[in-house]
């Protein structure tokens, strides 16, 4: 999922982009569903006015839950620069979607989404740690 682009920078300026920077694909394909125990009224961390409820006990982003989905906090134009405005504070799954496509490898989720959006696949291996 999209990094915070607001954020203090924490590596070098010549790190190469994380593809999820120019991407934001799968921020506005799914439905972003999580626990209601993740919203900062609950105990969590996700802003409440962000979300919106899904049954007894699950919420999603608001802007997720029906189509054309787009999350409300996503920033930017899809495909060529993109951030979370909340991403301190995104739920669960965002921070479990698509985990090595930071560095390049897409899964079949985040590659699914990347084409809905017609943005090339993410490659497969990373070339292992020597
Ligand atoms: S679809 Fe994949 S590459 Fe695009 S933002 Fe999501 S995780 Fe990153
Ligand atoms: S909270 Fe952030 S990372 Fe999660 S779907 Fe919305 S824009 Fe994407």
């Amino acid at each position: 999922m999209p990094p915070d682009m607001d954020a203090p920078e924490t590596a070098p300026r010549s790190a190469p982009l994380s593809p999820c920077q120019s991407c934001g694909a799968c921020c506005a394909t799914y439905r972003v569903n999580f626990c209601c125990d993740e919203l900062d009224d609950r105990g969590g961390s996700v802003p409440a006015g962000l979300a919106e409820q899904v049954t007894s006990v699950m919420a999603c982003m608001r802007g997720t839950g029906a189509a054309p989905v787009r999350c409300v906090v996503l920033r930017g134009e899809i495909g060529r620069a993109v951030s979370c405005a909340i991403y301190e504070f995104r739920p669960s799954p965002c921070r479990e979607f698509g985990p090595l496509a930071a560095v390049g490898q897409g899964d079949d989720a985040c590659n699914d989404a990347r084409r809905r959006h017609g943005l090339p696949l993410l490659g497969g291996a990373v070339a292992p740690c020597r």
